[in-house]
Parts: structure tokens; sequence; C-alpha cells
């Protein structure tokens, strides 16, 4: 039988790390959908597409030829030979995905791409585990697995800062407009029906990949 995993959460809460280890565990295939908004959004910056423009940035997302890899090793991101695993970490594109991601058209696109690439994954490695912020609500409502990770905003901004050597003030701007802004197109900061919820605000990184990995084990 074919796993699916979906995992989803704001950011600060372990989920990255978490996901690509219960993949790498079992051997399946591991999927940022995160990665492919921000994608989009480097491939319009470059393509002088105007990210206010919904139409061109829809079309965008129809049209442009991303390439994921799906190794929980070494995930990458490329359009179409152009390597750019780097260029969608940086902070002034994190500020705009939203600007992509809140386009309800645009989701639509990813959406089918997300629901393509995980049947795939799914059929090469017998599973996948996908991450994001409506993969358990929207993209993969059916996916066997469903958990929700949270934390406190403290917890969350500790973490972030820790990992973008920056202050926790810095960060807030950041963390908070970023979830605000999420949070009028997916709904991720509370469990929806027969999603299980893991709060790491009191868990170390161990514990938290042990608690997701028991709910996965099922
Ligand atoms: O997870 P990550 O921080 O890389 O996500 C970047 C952005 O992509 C999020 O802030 C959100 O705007 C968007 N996103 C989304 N739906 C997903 C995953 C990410 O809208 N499933």
């Amino acid at each position: 039988k074919q796993i699916q995993v979906a995992i989803d959460g704001p950011s600060g809460t372990g989920k990255s790390s978490v996901s690509k280890l219960v993949a790498k565990q079992h051997g399946w295939g591991y999927l940022d959908t995160g990665a492919m908004y921000r994608a989009l959004t480097w491939w319009c910056l470059d393509q002088d597409v105007d990210l206010d423009d919904g139409p061109a940035v829809t079309d965008a997302s129809k049209s442009f030829d991303l390439q994921m890899g799906t190794d929980p090793s070494n995930p990458t991101v490329a359009v179409g030979d152009r390597r750019i695993d780097a260029e969608i970490r940086e902070p002034e594109l994190t500020r705009q995905v939203a600007k992509v991601a809140t386009n309800l058209e645009v989701r639509a696109n990813m959406r089918e791409r997300q629901r393509a690439l995980m049947q795939q994954l799914a059929e090469q490695t017998g599973g996948v585990v996908a991450e994001g912020r409506d993969i358990t609500t929207v993209v993969a409502p059916d996916a066997d697995v469903r958990i929700l990770m949270t934390a406190s905003e403290e917890a969350r901004l500790a973490r972030r800062s820790k990992e973008l050597s920056s202050t926790v003030e810095a960060t807030r701007s950041q963390i908070v407009d970023r979830d605000k802004a999420d949070s009028t197109v997916s709904q991720f900061m509370t469990a929806a029906d027969g999603v299980t919820l893991v709060d790491t605000s009191e868990l170390t990184f161990e514990e938290s990949l042990a608690a997701v990995l028991q709910i996965v084990q099922g």
C-alpha cells in the first residue's frame, strides 16, 4: 500500500526538518510545497512579471518549467535547468511570496502540480511526505496521515531567529506578517477535523520527530 503523509503548519515548528527525516526513514519521496510557491515567485521576478498582476502570475504558474528534486536527503529546486535553491530562501523573496500564494487561481494550478507529484512519488517510492499550509485540508484531504505542527509564537520566533541568525525583533515582523497574509487563504493555525495536532512549543527537535514518527507508524 502506498502511504501519503500530509504535514501542515507555520514556519518555526520544525515541520520541514521533521518531514524530511520521516520521508528519509521510510525511503519515501519528499515534497516541499512552500518551495514551489517560492520558485514561482523567483520565476516571476526573473521574467519581470509584475507580482501584482494576477492574470500574468496565473499564466506563469501554469507554464513555468518547475523541477522539484524530491530526495529527502537532498531536496532541490530548479526552473528549467537553472538551480535556485539559495535564491528562493532570500529574505527579500520570502517577503514577496504571499503576493503570489494568495492568488486563488495560482493556488488551483499549484494544487494540481502538487497532487500529481504526490501521486507520482507514492507510486515510485511507496510513499510521500508533503509539507505546506493546505496539504491536510485542500491538496490531500484524503491522505493516510494528516498532521498539523504548531508552536507558540515565542517558540517559533526563537527557533527562526536562531536559524536566520537575526534578532527576535527582526524575525517577528517576518513571521507575524507572513502568518497574517497566509491565513487569508489557508487555515493552518488550528487543526481541521481528523488532523492530528502536534504542539512542539515545549518539545526538543528529537521529541517532535519521535511524536510525528509515532503518528505515521499508526
Ligand atoms: O513553508 P515556506 O515558508 O517555505 O512557505 C513559503 C510561503 O509559501 C508561505 O509563506 C505561503 O505564503 C506559501 N505556501 C502556501 N501554501 C503551501 C505552502 C506554502 O501558500 N502549501
